[in-house]
């Protein structure tokens, strides 16, 4: 059986393999947030565009300010000031943060370390060349590339593209991810529930993750388990980039996903993953439709999505898929599980002093969605490992939208 990273590598490498070109789409800054850049952003010129000074104070030559020296203030600049004249020497200029320092004079003194009387400023400490100037072309170049394709459009890479004058991108379009949950006991979560039903949580759950992992949800809602009914809607599923079915992938007489994927043409890349929860899932295509049958138990759901799914819409955003982002953590009180499988427990990260520690929650098993409620990550145990020591050091992984 493979681990949870072999088979993230298949994941990986057969979502290149059908990856095929990506649509894309013209997208002004303000919608683009999350979005995938499918083109390059050059800087239209340098930046700073102008020497900056990065301090309210004087703008001076640094040889005529050094401790206990005097000059003459001249005049004032303001952020925004178009700056054309020169310092002459035996003076100095006021200056603002942000404004643009003028020519002849190479260091800023801050306002703090002078003392003035009527336009004569004295000078309190030593000053250097270059102090508190952000040269001209000092962080980019006019031409250099300031976002480069397959960046994902964080608020930061949004100012990018902003300060440089970019104001609509051509992006990636998001993979549309069908969502189909299987199940007799499953209704709607806008009926009643009879004694033995359950409230369809998984598609909930699984359009926010694919939400969250910057894809395009599309809910078939449930199949009951009968083969026609679950090949019609596995049809529809079979329209997008990728298919999530939940449930019907265990060993029961009624699990009923992978012989219909199958009698429809799909070839599957795995059928189990030594993990737990979640060991059942499997990952395959049909046509050109990823495909991933993940087990039904809520928890399970949530935990495969998060190990396996967002490898693949990764890629097929256009960007190289993106590491699990584990963390260590000390783990606060013993644990033992058994050997063999990786499993990942829900537990709490805090960080009570500047060390982040991690406490194991009490749960029912993989279809306790309460206990993921209150956890904020899982503690990852690994098969060889299963049984670690209180102040040991172990791997934990965020959930996806808590941290
Ligand atoms: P399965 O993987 O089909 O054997 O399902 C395992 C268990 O997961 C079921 O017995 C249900 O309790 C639960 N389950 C299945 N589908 C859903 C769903 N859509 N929403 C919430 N729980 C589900
Ligand atoms: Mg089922």
């Amino acid at each position: 059986m493979l681990s949870y990273a072999d088979a993230r590598q298949v994941v990986i490498a057969e979502s290149k393999n059908h990856a095929g070109a990506r649509p894309t789409v013209t997208l002004k800054i303000s919608d683009a947030l999350g979005y995938i850049l499918a083109q390059e952003i050059r800087c239209d010129r340098d930046y700073p565009p102008f020497h900056r000074s990065t301090r309210d104070g004087y703008a001076v030559q640094a040889s005529e300010a050094n401790e206990g020296a005097r000059l003459r203030c001249v005049g004032e600049i303001k952020a925004g000031d178009t700056v054309s004249e020169a310092l002459e020497s035996g003076t100095c200029i006021q200056i603002m943060t942000g404004a643009a320092v003028p020519l002849g004079a190479d260091a800023v003194v801050m306002i703090e370390f002078t003392r003035r009387s009527g336009d004569s400023i004295t000078f309190e400490r030593p000053t250097q060349v270059g102090q508190n100037i952000v040269r001209k072309g000092s962080e980019a170049h006019a031409g250099d590339v300031a976002l480069q394709p397959g960046t994902r459009l964080g608020f930061a890479e949004l100012a990018v593209a902003a300060q440089v004058g970019a104001s609509s991108v051509r992006c990636h379009k998001k993979p549309r991810v069908a969502i189909l949950s299987t199940g007799d006991e499953v209704v709607p979560i806008s009926e009643t529930p009879g004694p033995f039903h359950i409230r369809n949580s998984n598609t909930v759950s699984l359009t926010a993750q694919v939400r969250l992992a910057g894809g395009e949800p599309v809910p078939l809602a449930n199949a009951r388990d009968r083969v026609e009914e679950l090949s019609a809607k596995v049809e529809l599923g079979l329209r997008e980039d990728i298919l999530v079915l939940s449930g019907g992938v265990s060993m029961g007489k009624y699990d009923l996903v992978e012989s219909v994927l199958k009698s429809m043409g799909a070839e599957f890349f795995f059928d189990a993953v030594a993990i737990r929860p979640g060991k059942p899932a499997v990952f395959g295509r049909c046509g050109r439709t990823l495909i991933f049958g993940l087990p039904g138990n809520p928890v399970s759901t949530m935990v495969t999505f998060q190990l396996l799914v967002i490898a693949a819409m990764d890629v097929l955003s256009g960007m190289e898929a993106r590491p699990l982002p584990l963390v260590e953590a000390t783990l606060a009180e013993n644990l033992r599980e058994k050997a063999g499988l990786t499993h990942f427990l829900p537990a709490r990260l805090d960080w009570p002093g500047s060390v982040p520690q991690v406490r194991v929650l009490r749960w029912q098993g993989s279809g306790d969605v309460s206990a993921l409620n209150r956890a904020n990550c899982f503690v990852v145990v690994p098969s060889d490992r299963p049984d670690i020591a209180a102040g040991e050091k172990v791997s934990v992984l965020p959930r996806l939208d808590v941290l």
